[in-house]
């Protein structure tokens, strides 16, 4: 198999000069969470989720007024991309790119062909295919993160973002009084619920809200015993990209993330090729 053969083709794209309010939108296409910058049809950049939660955290860090907001969503994708990015190409192994993934940190890589066109995008959630054919050897434990940061249900949507920026994270449990948990909410969750408000024209009503307003109840969860084969599969079929690890409580006692699996993945098919 080659990356030709993973990549999701024909990517979310948009031209530089293109505004964020668009990036917002476009970042939720197809669930990739990524958009690739262009500039004049070429590959420039390229803007994450990650990268818009830590925006709207910096702008709305002293407050966050309607003003604040429109301030972020009027400036350029160019302004906020991260400019040339790390590529794969169509030829490639997988594994090779995989490296490249876990060795920089990154989670999604544009895909050239040998005429150095664009052509698509392979991410965290693509290279989870590859488990389908390797031995079940690494277990969740082993992978997972064990503390785990949670929130509040009456925390609101700005605390969560807060949250998430300065943990460098994208998932967040919501908990009840008891600790119990009862919810999460995602980073592509708050970007997609920032799009609806902005386009309704009340993105800072948004920020204020509580999490149990917005926060999704079906909270997936995986074994620690349980291969992370299986947690990969199970993230595949629920098309979510975190797995909650409970104790007899209900209380977080960690969790596993697609990034967590690339890692297990790496580490697996480096052990095997030895
Ligand atoms: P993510 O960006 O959500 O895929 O997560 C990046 C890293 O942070 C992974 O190692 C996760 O296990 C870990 N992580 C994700 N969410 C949380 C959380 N709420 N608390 C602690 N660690 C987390």
């Amino acid at each position: 198999m080659l990356i030709k053969d993973l990549m999701i083709t024909d990517p979310p794209t948009l031209e530089r000069n293109a505004y964020v309010y668009e990036v917002f939108r476009k970042v939720n296409e197809r669930g990739i969470g990524r958009v690739i910058v262009l500039a004049d049809g070429n590959l420039t950049g390229i803007i994450s989720t990650r990268d818009l939660v830590n925006l709207i955290d910096l702008r709305c860090r002293s407050s966050c007024e309607k003003s604040d907001v429109y301030g972020l969503i009027y400036r350029t994708a160019e302004e906020i991309m991260s400019p040339q990015p790390q590529v794969a190409y169509e030829e490639m192994e997988p594994l090779d790119a995989l490296t490249i993934m876990v060795a920089r940190n990154f989670g999604a890589l544009p895909v050239l062909n040998s005429a150095g066109r664009l052509t698509g995008i392979v991410t965290e959630r693509e290279m989870l295919l590859l488990f389908q054919d390797i031995d079940e050897l690494l277990s969740v434990r082993r992978f997972m993160s064990k503390r785990v940061k949670t929130a509040y249900k009456d925390a609101t949507v700005r605390d969560a973002v807060s949250i998430m920026a300065r943990g460098g994270f994208r998932r967040l449990p919501v908990t009840d009084e008891t600790g119990k948990v009862i919810g999460i909410v995602t980073a592509s969750d708050i970007i997609r619920g920032m799009d609806k408000e902005i386009r309704k024209g009340n993105p800072e009503e948004y920020v204020r809200k509580p999490l149990h307003e917005v926060m999704n109840r079906n909270v997936l969860t995986v074994r620690p015993e349980d291969s992370v084969n299986q947690a990969a599969a199970k993230m595949i079929i629920e098309r979510v990209g975190s797995l909650l690890v409970l104790d007899e409580n209900g209380k977080a006692a960690g969790i596993i993330t697609e990034r967590d699996l690339v890692i297990a993945l790496y580490h697996q098919l480096h052990l095997t090729l030895r």
